[in-house]
């Protein structure tokens, strides 16, 4: 689904940029997150930021 509105489109692209991926379970946790907190792992990546315009 296309999104046309460009301020829809930025909370959008921010909520997907801006979490953090549980390497073990691939779980999302917030950025402030320093463990996951479906299985507590240590493990946490960014997601990573990809310019797609
Ligand atoms: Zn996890």
């Amino acid at each position: 689904m296309p999104i046309s509105d460009p301020i829809k489109k930025q909370i959008a692209v921010k909520s997907l940029l801006f979490v953090k991926i549980c390497r073990k379970c691939y779980a999302r946790n917030p950025v402030s997150a320093k463990k996951c907190r479906r299985c507590k792992s240590k493990q946490l990546r960014y997601k990573k930021r990809e310019k797609s315009k």
